[in-house]
């Protein structure tokens, strides 16, 4: 096999350079996240250094050497920034550092006191430096991705900087001023094996992206868009997993519907707007007014339900009305509007008023209704339930 550096290093630039454009220009992307884009700029960081490298005899050492091994350093900043995506991207003081040490001294084994060997080694370390932290970061956890994913783009990563330690050590055994792109097994298997890692990490980068995408869908498909609390399908997700916890648990748990008063009013009067801002408001209240435990969802179009578990007769009683009197006691600001919004609520206890969804259900409606029909405002038990 001919070792040629140069054809290598050529073959390398073309694919760091694809692979980078597929990061930047990948479709499926969340707003907000720009962890394969950091990725992708890190990677035409690396293209460019690598291509510097390559040019080395026939441009200037400061672009050969400097500004090349200065770009492919700055790669692994934008590695960082990419695995740290969803963790606060935070600053990089150590990585800078690194990189400003290393340039510093290049600068010195080019131009005072020329030693490629040791510009090699430099090089390599510095590298094996900055994969640290983000092998570090990869391995604690990340909201939404797997440790599958996590793992193995760490350990992908972390197989660039052992190949890089090696080639640290294999090469302090060269004498000083060899020609880097000579015919070379050492530097050529090392930059195949750092290419073989680049990609496959770069896969990884890939998978966690789609992960952290696939997580962002689910939140989105629980969440009502107008309220921000958890929608119908959610709450009764949710209203699931809380009966068989209570039931296993042996404890009490009861359901409240909550209905706004006489909201066909407000959006006849103020318009859809103002009754959407209504909603919203309604929703944060409730929410504010949670305990622990408690599960708020978005039943219906101006109807809440609230889920408590751990709550007999009185608790959910105490807890509904705490709820009904904090969305009554001020009315709502809307600009110059002040629009006063009362509920009413209707409350049943599992067990007593049915033992599955619908009777549970139905027993609420009835007390909401009993509610509605004695004047509004106000919460009333299920018939049945125990007091
Ligand atoms: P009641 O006191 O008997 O409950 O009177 P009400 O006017 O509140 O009657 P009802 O509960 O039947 O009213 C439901 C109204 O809620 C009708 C519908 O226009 C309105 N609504 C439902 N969903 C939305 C929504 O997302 N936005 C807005 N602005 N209005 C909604
Ligand atoms: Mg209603
Ligand atoms: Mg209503």
């Amino acid at each position: 096999m001919q070792l040629d550096l140069r054809t290598l290093f050529t073959v390398l630039v073309i694919l760091y350079a694809c692979l980078g454009f597929v990061c930047l220009f990948l479709p499926y992307r969340m707003p907000g996240s720009h962890a394969v884009t950091q990725w992708g700029y890190g990677l035409l960081a690396l293209a460019a250094g690598l291509g510097g490298l390559a040019l080395h005899g026939a441009v200037p050492d400061f672009i050969s050497v400097i500004v090349a091994n200065a770009l492919i350093l700055v790669t692994f900043l934008f590695v960082l920034g990419s695995v740290r995506q969803g963790r606060g991207a935070g600053s990089s003081g150590f990585g800078w550092s690194v990189v400003g040490v290393s340039v510093l001294l290049l600068a010195y084994f080019t131009y005072m006191h020329p030693d490629t060997r040791i510009r090699i080694v430099i090089a390599s370390v510095a590298m094996a430096l900055l994969v640290v932290r983000p092998v570090i970061a990869l391995i604690a956890a990340v909201p939404g991705v797997s440790r599958r994913a996590r793992i193995f783009t760490a350990v992908c990563l972390a197989g660039v900087g052992l190949v890089m330690l090696v080639r640290a050590l294999l090469t302090t055994k060269w004498g000083a001023n060899v020609d880097l792109l000579a015919p070379n097994f050492v530097q050529f298997a090392s930059n195949l094996l750092f290419g073989a890692f680049t990609v496959l990490a770069t896969l990884g980068v890939v998978w966690i992206e789609i992960e952290q995408l696939r997580a962002d869908l689910a939140r989105l498909a629980m969440i009502d868009p107008l309220t921000a609390i958890l929608n119908r399908r959610a709450f009764m997700l949710e209203y699931e997993r809380e009966i068989s916890r209570c039931t296993r648990e042996k404890i009490g748990i009861a359901l409240a519907i909550f209905d706004i008063d006489h909201f066909k009013r407000v959006n006849d009067t103020y318009g859809h707007l103002v009754g959407d801002q209504v909603l919203r408001r309604v929703a944060d209240t409730l929410r504010a007014s949670l305990r622990g435990h408690d599960v708020l969802g978005r039943y219906g179009g101006e109807e809440f339900a609230l889920l408590m578990p751990g709550a007999d007769t009185a608790a959910a009683l105490a807890g509904t009305e705490r709820a009904r009197l904090a969305v009554g006691e001020r009315p709502i600001r809307s600009g110059e509007l002040s629009i006063p919004v009362t509920l009413s609520a209707g409350v049943a206890v599992y067990g007593a008023n049915g033992t599955d969804w619908e009777s549970l259900l139905r027993s609420a409606d009835a007390a909401l209704y009993e509610a509605k029909r004695a004047g509004r405002n106000r919460v009333v038990a299920a018939h049945g339930a125990p007091l």
